[in-house]
């Protein structure tokens, strides 16, 4: 039930993470707080396709 999915940054936009996640527990799209390195800074980052 696993899926891989690509984390954001909703700042720059830049794709800076790539996780997994399951799907049953997890319907929506992830955010998460992580640093970005374009940003030099913690930001949003957010699941897209
Ligand atoms: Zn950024």
């Amino acid at each position: 039930m696993r899926v891989n999915i690509i984390l954001a940054c909703t700042e720059c936009k830049q794709r800076n993470y790539t996780s997994s996640k399951n799907k049953k527990t997890n319907p929506d799209r992830l955010e998460l707080k992580k640093y970005c390195k374009f940003c030099k800074a913690e930001t949003v980052h957010k699941e897209t396709k």
